[in-house]
């Protein structure tokens, strides 16, 4: 947010136009609803009531927002998103790292379409 506002194409911050407040809007939208599933998620666990169903969901949500996130900021930065000058790269490889490490998305996928369906579509 703060280089969209620096950065200035055809005399104005990129920050001004509607298509980057798009974008901004999305990303604040999602982190917010990732963070209201994370404290819903400590809510469950306090009570003695989590389920790691309920943690696949988490962690398949909040994986796959950073990840989408991180792409888009990396956008957002144009060329100077691909050079050191900005650590927008460095979250990407982070956070690729996180949605393998935390179980994989298809594995949290499998897990929740159990959970809804009563059927296992992996063999155990
Ligand atoms: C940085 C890092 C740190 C790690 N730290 C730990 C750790 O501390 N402790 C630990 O136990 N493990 C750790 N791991 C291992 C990690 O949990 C596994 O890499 C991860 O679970 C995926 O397993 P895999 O690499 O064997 O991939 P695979 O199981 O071979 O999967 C490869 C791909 O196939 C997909 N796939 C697999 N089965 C199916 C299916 N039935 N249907 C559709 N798609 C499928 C996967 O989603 C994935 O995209 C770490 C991994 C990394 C990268």
């Amino acid at each position: 947010m703060d280089y969209s506002k620096e950065r200035k194409q055809f005399s104005k911050p990129i920050a001004g136009y509607q298509l980057t407040q798009a974008k901004l809007a999305d990303m604040v939208t999602r982190i917010t609803e990732a963070q209201l599933l994370v404290y819903r998620l400590g809510r469950l666990k306090d009570e003695g009531n989590m389920t790691f169903q309920q943690v696949s969901m988490a962690k398949r949500n909040n994986c796959e927002l950073a990840r989408d996130v991180a792409s888009i900021s990396r956008g957002m930065l144009g060329a100077n998103g691909v050079t050191e000058d900005y650590p927008i790269m460095r979250h990407m490889a982070n956070i690729e790292s996180v949605y393998t490490y935390e179980g994989t998305h298809e594995m949290h996928t499998l897990i929740l379409g159990q959970d809804v369906t009563g059927l296992a579509a992996y063999d155990s």
